[in-house]
């Protein structure tokens, strides 16, 4: 009899949690946001005001190292997971295994450990250290590997994929040509772009990794409006500004960690480009300390790569234009090199930051 009633209290108190919980969840649309994956995106867009004045163009940057992991790929991290859940491929206590450059792989470290998988990461070994180290810091398995062509079954995709199919209930995330990536875009950056510029937007323009982010974003804002030229940015070491302007791929390299292409992914494939515009390693290592000293963004070196390939655009379109780019991450990642004088050195960057911006640096 006792254990009947301790039951039926039982019982009661979890249907009143139960309701409880019905109560906590709608309120915490009100205002709070549903955990981190209901965190991701609607980040802020940002008029970067000294570069704006200069320009005669509203210069905007799209904040996506307000993420809650920190980075544009906490989009594609939580749009690939989810999909593959949706699909049925990766049921709980499942194994998310990815090849990434660094920050999709923090984003699904996130997503995994507020969804319950485990991580397990293969990426070339020619990534910043700190990048690695906060990996293992979340807790994912990471196996730095040879950089080696994607031709080439070593490559860190493929390791990752091997190592997908030889384990059970476990995913490959494939970030560069599961498209789950650029959807994400499309159904969230490319929408909040659009809403936050009332639809007044001329341009857009960045540079790409794995390319979902330019796609998505690009197709969105070209439903909407035919008129809005979307133009790739590249870094030297990348193909994709000979192929747009010249149909040739050839890849040499560069400083950028997380962009620059050598071939045409299926996120990237047919997206619509008007044009393409190459920018300099000096050019964006120029722009950090600009960020950095005149707007007040610590950012990474590809987010400098987009904004100095915005302000080139306003250029090329004359003022009056108003250009929306990604702020993609934050310096954070890349102290070791960019805000270190030696290596600036060592990669012949260092007489492209202005001198009175020199005094952070550490050697
Ligand atoms: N910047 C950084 C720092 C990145 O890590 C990445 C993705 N590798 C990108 C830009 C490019 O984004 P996407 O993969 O969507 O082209």
């Amino acid at each position: 009899k006792v254990s009947r009633v301790i039951f039926q209290s039982y019982h009661r108190s979890l249907h009143t949690s139960n309701r409880m919980a019905d109560t906590i969840a709608k309120n915490a649309w009100a205002g709070a946001r549903d955990g981190f994956n209901g965190s991701v995106g609607r980040t802020p867009l940002v008029r970067l005001n000294k570069l704006s004045d200069e320009t005669g163009c509203n210069i905007l940057a799209k904040a996506e190292l307000q993420n809650p992991g920190g980075s544009v790929k906490d989009r594609a991290a939580h749009f690939i997971i989810k999909d593959a859940e949706k699909k049925g491929l990766l049921k709980p206590g499942g194994t998310v295994v990815e090849g990434t450059a660094g920050n999709t792989g923090i984003g699904m470290a996130h997503v995994c450990n507020a969804s319950g998988y485990k991580l397990v990461i293969y990426m070339p070994n020619t990534q910043s250290q700190e990048k690695i180290d906060l990996l293992r810091s979340l807790g994912a398995e990471v196996f730095p590997v040879p950089a080696v062509p994607f031709n080439d079954p070593e490559n860190y995709n493929h390791k990752a994929r091997r190592h997908a199919e030889s384990t059970e209930n476990a995913i490959w995330g494939n970030q560069f040509d599961n498209t789950a990536n650029r959807q994400g875009h499309y159904e969230t950056t490319g929408p909040e772009i659009w809403e936050q510029t009332e639809g007044k937007i001329d341009a857009f323009i960045c540079a790409t990794g794995t390319g979902g982010t330019f796609a998505g974003v690009s197709s969105y804002l070209k439903e909407k409006s035919r008129d809005v030229k979307c133009y790739v940015a590249d870094p030297p070491g990348s193909v994709l500004y000979k192929y747009f302007t010249t149909g040739q791929l050839e890849r040499t390299g560069d400083i950028t960690e997380g962009i620059g292409q050598g071939r045409i992914t299926e996120n990237l494939k047919d997206a619509p480009v008007d044009g393409s515009l190459h920018i300099t390693d000096d050019m964006s290592v120029g722009m950090v300390f600009r960020l950095l000293y005149e707007e007040g963004y610590f950012v990474g070196a590809s987010s400098a790569l987009n904004v100095a390939s915005a302000v080139e655009l306003a250029k090329k379109l004359g003022p009056g234009h108003t250009i929306v780019t990604i702020i993609c991450d934050g310096g954070y990642r890349y102290q070791s090199r960019l805000f270190n004088k030696d290596w600036l050195v060592s990669k012949n960057l260092f007489e492209c930051i202005p001198e009175k911006y020199r005094k952070g640096l550490t050697s």
